[in-house]
């Protein structure tokens, strides 16, 4: 595969220095040079195969250049080891599970794959290689649980003090062997900061095989292809169109369905649900993009003010807004009407939803009002298990499960290296590691 840069359509790299780069130097973002349009037939046969079987079919379209047939499905295997379930809210409206991963949110399939791409690159040249990222939360459980134990890769994890939830930080903090958590007393742009400072160090650089484990890096985007496809196949007996809402806060969740979408998936549409961070639902309305200084809502990993990967959707519709409006929709809702909808599918269905996925069904809501077609079922992405974010069932006086994964967690040794917020200590630190 070959992949240019949004900023610069005459780029072409190939698809391992866009996996260890993240980024092009001209800060766009990487996409497929052509976008392969798998073949009706290997579609047709999905409803007899697996999400593991499905997903090979999809990142081999992509990747069948740069991977063996035979690494690439140990790769996928690997990586999609969990389910993806439907769970049905009524006749046509499903909520798909994607939190059945160790770190309980979607991020698992892309952390889990990239993980797995770095190491089998790897083993050709057999050097260390140091992944260093900053989180605020969701991210950096992804990224520690996605490259546990996997050799040749040490991990360096940086957050701010007493700004994660407990359930993240011991999900950073729990793991030892290949992963390590530093704790910064300063804020999530210091630990972001940090992280970049090192990457332009040349001491360091000298050192380490300095990597970064960015949420835009494309091997992050072809994995959450995988859950798309196998909804469609479990479901195109019954239903004639598809629409899947994804509650979006950087976009790229949204950004791989609808690439799968142009790999050939049948999907009749794609709504993003957002919390008030309401700058795509706001473009759509008047045609200007605008980005804003994110605002804090109980859905708290969609705050996102600039979301990176609109650009790659843009590109997907040759930058034409009255194109991508065929086939998307984007719309908002804030704190209050999240706490509804959270309250009424508890009481009326027994069902619980984190933040993030409760936009999502608020969107279904809406679009559901406007809908006059038959045999039409809509998909609601669940982004996290709901555990993760406790204060809010605690408000709501709704009782949540904790999954005996998350229980263990309290009875593992927290080990992290508490930091102040300085560089060079930072960078000290490092060096003084063989
Ligand atoms: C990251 C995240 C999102 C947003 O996904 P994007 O790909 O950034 O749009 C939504 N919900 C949860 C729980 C997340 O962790």
């Amino acid at each position: 595969m070959k992949l240019y840069s949004t900023k610069n359509h005459h780029l072409s790299v190939d698809f391992k220095t866009a996996v260890f780069n993240s980024l092009p130097a001209d800060n766009g973002l990487y996409m497929p040079t052509t976008i392969p349009v798998l073949d009706e037939n290997i579609i047709a046969g999905w409803d007899k195969k697996s999400l593991p079987e499905i997903a090979f079919d999809l990142a081999y379209a992509l990747l069948k250049d740069d991977i063996s047939a035979e690494a690439l499905k140990a790769i996928v295997d690997d990586a999609a080891n969990f389910e993806a379930p439907l769970h049905p809210l009524a006749d046509d409206v499903f909520i798909l599970e994607l939190f059945h991963g160790p770190s309980l949110a979607f991020k698992d399939f892309g952390g889990r794959f990239m993980s797995r791409i770095m190491a089998h690159f790897l083993k050709e040249e057999e050097k260390e290689i140091r992944i260093l990222v900053a989180t605020s939360g969701d991210t950096g459980g992804a990224v520690a649980l996605g490259f546990l134990n996997v050799p040749g890769i040490k991990v360096t994890i940086l957050y701010p003090k007493g700004k994660v939830s407990l359930i993240q930080e011991l999900q950073l903090t729990t793991n030892g062997n290949n992963i390590e958590a530093v704790e910064i007393d300063g804020t999530f742009d210091d630990c972001q900061a940090m992280v970049k400072q090192a990457f332009h160090d040349e001491e360091l650089n000298a050192k380490f095989n300095l990597t970064s484990a960015n949420s835009i890096n494309i091997s992050r985007l072809i994995p959450q292809m995988f859950y798309y496809a196998n909804t469609y196949a479990r479901l195109k007996q019954q239903f004639e169109h598809i629409t899947f809402v994804t509650p979006s806060g950087n976009f790229g969740n949204i950004a791989a369905g609808m690439l799968a979408s142009k790999m050939g998936v049948p999907i009749k549409q794609f709504i993003a649900a957002t919390n008030s961070n309401d700058i795509v639902p706001q473009y759509l309305k008047t045609g200007v993009y605008t980005a804003k200084p994110s605002v804090q809502t109980l859905a708290n990993a969609m705050d996102v003010g600039n979301p990176s990967n609109f650009v790659r959707i843009l590109d997907m519709f040759d930058k034409d807004k009255t194109k991508l409006e065929a086939a998307f929709d984007a719309v908002a809702f804030d704190d209050d009407a999240i706490k509804v909808a959270i309250k009424e599918v508890y009481q009326e269905k027994q069902y619980i939803m984190c933040p993030h996925t409760a936009t999502g069904y608020l969107a279904v809501k809406e679009a559901k009002a406007k809908n006059q077609l038959d045999k039409h079922a809509y998909v609601v992405l669940a982004t996290a298990h709901p555990c993760k974010f406790p204060d809010v069932f605690e408000e709501l006086h709704i009782p949540y499960e904790v999954p005996a994964q998350v229980a263990e967690l309290y009875h593992k040794a927290k080990h992290q290296i508490v930091m102040d917020n300085s560089y060079q200590n930072f960078k000290d630190y490092l060096l003084s590691q063989s």
